[in-house]
């Protein structure tokens, strides 16, 4: 395959070596260098499939190091694919910063797509697909993690984050207080041999690895949109109203249960006289 001069992202597989595309194949056989994060694990996917090739690290602690290099080479016309150890690189892994810096190079800049945790997870939670927020790993720090959870709480959309097992039942007993408990799933393994996935509610799955202690293996949680609240129903309103009524008299309180309920200010007046002059 003769392959244009540029940097190629080049997904890979996040567990069954299978999944690997054949034009992820084509590329990496056609690269003059790879970069990626552990040449011994993409040497091991490269070794499946007879390519032989020039694997170069790039990973967190050596890309200010190693960037300049693999940018010179671009601009000597050289053809180099980014992998990272599993799935797509630059999600939740090394290569952003390359890609901006070979963009601002005006140079040649493609995506070979394939396998990702995140969406073969959302695919498997039963939550709903549509509209869906990835939000990688949150923060090790418990008061930070709940933090950024609850930042998050109100946003009418699936949440996809990565974590790790050890933290896996206090993060879910975390998304249980402050997400409320939503419906969710934990995907384990995906793709490999003890792929799971496990779906419930945040507090069922937070008391379910809260005993069973740490899973092996790499993990998705997904976790659904938040639930609407029912409308509250007429004998509620006119609870709410009788005793704001009473306080605050019956515009104010009109008003401010139109603010809370998001009910039609005029239908609430209305009761809410109706409770005043029965009151009388
Ligand atoms: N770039 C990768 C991707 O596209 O999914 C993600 C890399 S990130 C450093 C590694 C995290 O992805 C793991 O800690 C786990 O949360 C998730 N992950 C990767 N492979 C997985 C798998 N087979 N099953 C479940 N989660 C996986």
């Amino acid at each position: 395959m003769r392959l244009a001069p540029g940097l190629y992202l080049v997904a890979t597989p996040i567990g069954n070596l299978g999944d690997v595309g054949l034009r992820a194949l084509a590329v990496l056989g056609a690269a003059d260098r790879i970069c990626c994060e552990d040449t011994r694990v993409t040497g091991k996917l490269l070794a499946r499939y007879k390519i032989r090739a020039r694997l170069e690290p790039y990973y967190d602690h050596n890309a200010e190091t190693a960037r300049p290099v693999i940018l010179a080479a671009l601009r000597h016309g050289e053809r180099v694919a980014l992998v990272s150890d599993a799935g797509t690189p630059l999600i939740s892994d090394p290569g952003y910063k390359l890609v901006c810096a070979a963009l601002a190079e005006g140079l040649s800049v493609t995506a070979i797509p394939g396998p990702s945790a995140l969406l073969t997870a959302l695919l498997l939670s039963g939550q709903p697909p549509d509209r869906f927020f990835f939000a990688g790993f949150l923060p090790r720090q418990p008061i930070a993690r709940r933090r950024t959870l609850a930042g998050w709480a109100s946003l009418d959309a699936t949440l996809l984050f990565y974590e790790a097992p050890a933290r896996l039942a206090a993060t879910l007993a975390d998304m249980a207080e402050i997400l409320g408990s939503r419906s969710a799933a934990v995907a384990r393994e995906l793709t490999k041999l003890h792929e799971e996935v496990r779906r419930g509610r945040l507090t069922e799955l937070a008391a379910h690895y809260e005993l069973a202690g740490s899973p092996r293996g790499e993990i998705v949680i997904v976790v659904g949109p938040p639930v609407p609240a029912a409308p509250p129903t007429e004998d509620e309103i006119d609870r709410r109203l009788h005793d704001a009524v009473a306080a605050l008299g019956v515009r104010e309180a009109a008003r401010e249960l139109a603010v809370e309920s998001g009910l039609p200010r005029q239908m609430l007046y209305r009761r809410a006289l109706a409770i005043r002059n029965r009151a009388r």
